[in-house]
């Protein structure tokens, strides 16, 4: 007889999704004429760099003939995209990263969500309180946690609240654990941690002999000077963290698909006969037994966003959304609502007026103004009393939509 992993079972369903959908759904069969602008989208509307589709036509090129064929790559990745990567996002920056501490991935779900199997199921985790649910959801089917309770909160997993009261920078556990995941910037908050605040994480792992998986999907989104955009900006961190960087949001590449892992050798467990071991190695070992590397195509692709002309496209592309964020920000502020975000990340994160809950604000906004936005409450339980808008929509829909929160609303 064939068990099931009893795990999943204790997931909570897909629902903050499915529940968007079914109330515009049914939204829409009451007022069929309705126009709804969607800024709920975690996705992006614009095209590709022009320096990415050139660089993949002429490498789907190759592909036709025999001689400059490929067939399967390095599963690391290849070194002309490696190197890119190390020297542009690294090396120039003053942080020494080696080539084999960098691997090329599908995209960073993947990595977020795999590379909790190279930690022991007895580890204890910690999460920021909203965050990005693979996190969460991946220890939950690991077995790394208890059931979920009625409050919302999973047993035996240490949340870190994120609200308005500690400016989304989360204060460290009172005790011990083994793993912390940050976001930064965060989705959905769009808020940063200070270099300050990082220092004390940095030290905390240190001092626990605990690991930081560091999330920096919107780093290129970045636009004040002092908010790092790496973990390794901090010192010691290459000795306790893992960082995950993305091509998603930094250059379109959603449907496209390629992220990176960096993981330095000088980041350690204990195994069970007390030495120490590399996650590095550990990483490797997985990523070439179950994974067989991101297409060239695609790598060629996201390698030719590092030349000049592909850093001033991509710098355009990150513009164009943020500036529609700072429209919805202003537009949020003349309509009486308290925002954050939105400076350093494609996300604004409003507090709702009145203390309404998330799902009541996201039906007047549907109803009122046919706007739909993502309940904050879909992100963790602190989530509640917020609501979650994103700039990745198109100009013209944002304008539009703010013109209306503007004109219609008021608190
Ligand atoms: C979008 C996003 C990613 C990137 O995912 P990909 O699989 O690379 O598309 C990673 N982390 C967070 C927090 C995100 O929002």
């Amino acid at each position: 007889m064939a068990t099931i992993n009893q795990n999943y079972q204790k997931l909570a369903g897909s629902y903050l999704f499915v529940e968007i959908a079914r109330r515009v759904a049914a939204y829409k069969e009451a007022h069929p004429e309705a126009d709804i602008i969607r800024l709920g989208i975690g996705d992006v509307t614009q095209p590709l760099p022009q320096v990415s589709i050139e660089a993949m036509h002429k490498a789907v090129d190759e592909m036709a003939k025999a001689e400059t064929f490929r067939g399967y790559g390095p599963e690391q990745g290849y070194d002309f995209l490696i190197e890119a990567i190390r020297k542009h996002n690294y090396l120039d920056r003053g942080i020494d990263i080696a080539s084999d501490e960098i691997f090329v991935s599908d995209g960073s779900k993947s990595d977020t969500g795999n590379i909790q199997e190279i930690f022991g199921t007895d580890n204890t985790i910690a999460i920021t309180d909203p965050v990005y649910p693979v996190y969460l959801d991946t220890n939950v089917m690991a077995g790394r946690t208890g059931e979920k309770q009625e409050n919302g909160y999973y047993k035996g997993v240490t949340y870190l609240p994120s609200t308005a009261e500690n400016c989304f920078s989360p204060a460290l556990p009172d005790g011990h654990v083994d793993i912390i995941y940050l976001c930064c910037p965060n989705n959905p908050t769009g808020t940063t941690l200070s270099k300050a605040a990082l220092t004390q994480w940095v030290d905390y792992a240190k001092k626990e002999d605990a690991v930081i998986l560091f999330d920096a999907a919107y780093a290129a989104y970045i636009s004040e000077p002092d908010v790092p955009r790496s973990i390794y900006e901090i010192e010691g961190a290459k000795d306790v963290a893992i960082e995950f960087r993305s091509f998603s949001k930094t250059a379109g590449f959603t449907g496209t698909r390629c992220g990176y892992t960096v993981i330095p050798k000088t980041v350690t467990g204990k195994a069970a006969d007390g030495s120490r071991v590399k996650f590095r190695d550990l990483w490797n070992r997985r990523h070439t037994t179950k994974f067989n590397g991101t297409a060239y195509i695609v790598q060629r692709g996201a390698a030719a966003i590092y030349t000049e002309e592909g850093q001033k496209q991509v710098h355009e592309l990150v513009s164009y959304y943020m500036e529609n964020a700072r429209i919805i920000r202003e537009g949020l502020k003349a309509a009486g609502i308290t925002a954050y975000g939105g400076v350093n990340a494609p996300y604004i994160w409003l507090k709702t007026p009145n203390h309404m809950p998330s799902w009541d604000f996201f039906d007047l906004l549907l109803t009122k103004v046919n706007i739909v936005g993502t309940p904050g409450v879909g992100f963790g339980p602190c989530g509640e009393g917020y609501f979650r808008l994103t700039s990745f929509g198109d100009r013209e829909n944002t304008l539009r939509a703010v013109d209306r929160i503007k004109n219609q609303l008021k608190f």
